[in-house]
């Protein structure tokens, strides 16, 4: 086994490996997932993706979202996400994603939650982040280490060197050029959830 890349990206969901999918394939990069790599909250996504319809729905987007997020919104984020959005779907489906679609191939938009008009893409129905875990896995060019938690991040003057690794009982480390942390939010530190068990901070 190596020890060293170029890239190491922490997490198997849909930031870890739409990361892998954006690196050259030159670049030695290798993904770490806690556990299997369905057992991610990307795996259990059910309604959809949020998305503006067209240039002149991303304000509304933003707005709506902001709305919804009641004052805890980082607007930076939400400006990124309601911009870069529609550039990602399109990627997306460049890349031979399949949206639902109706009968002349139009793209089918749902209305969820506070959303001022359809704006939801969905695949499979409501199995969307199935979908679109094993669109990217059946892309992904680069290895995974399974059944791998992070345990610390090796940092030295401020600048992150490699990760160590608790994996089949055994704790070594990993040192990589760059250091992507895709590991999801912390959800599952909750003793009632819907998220992966994967899903907390450790
Ligand atoms: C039931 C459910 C339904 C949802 N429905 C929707 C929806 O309809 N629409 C929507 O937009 N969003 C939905 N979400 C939210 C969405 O799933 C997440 O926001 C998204 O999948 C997060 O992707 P991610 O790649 O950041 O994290 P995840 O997909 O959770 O992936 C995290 C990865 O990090 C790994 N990891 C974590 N800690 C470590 C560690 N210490 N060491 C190594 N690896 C680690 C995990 O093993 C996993 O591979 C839903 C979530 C749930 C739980």
């Amino acid at each position: 086994m190596k020890f060293t890349y170029d890239v190491v990206i922490i997490g198997a969901g849909v930031a870890g490996l739409n990361t892998a999918l954006s690196l050259d394939d030159g670049v030695d990069a290798l993904v770490l997932a806690k556990d299997y790599a369905w057992e991610c909250n990307t795996f259990y996504a059910q309604g959809g993706v949020a998305v503006a319809v067209d240039d002149e729905d991303i304000p509304y987007h933003i707005k709506d979202t902001l709305n919804a997020g009641a004052g805890l919104c980082d607007e930076g984020a939400v400006d990124i996400l309601c911009h870069e959005g529609p550039i990602v779907i399109k990627e997306f489906i460049e890349h031979g994603f399949k949206f639902d679609e109706d009968r002349e191939g139009n793209l089918l938009y749902t209305k969820e939650a506070a959303h001022s008009r359809n704006r939801i893409l969905h695949a499979g129905g409501d199995a969307t982040g199935r979908h679109i875990h094993k669109f990217l896995m059946d892309l992904l060019k680069f290895p995974i280490l399974y059944n791998t938690q992070v345990t610390d991040l090796l940092i030295k003057d401020g600048e992150c060197y490699g990760v160590r690794v608790f994996h089949n009982n055994e704790i070594f480390n990993i040192y990589a050029k760059k250091i992507v942390i895709a590991s999801g939010g912390v959800g599952s530190v909750y003793e009632y959830h819907t998220n992966a068990r994967t899903i907390s901070s450790l």
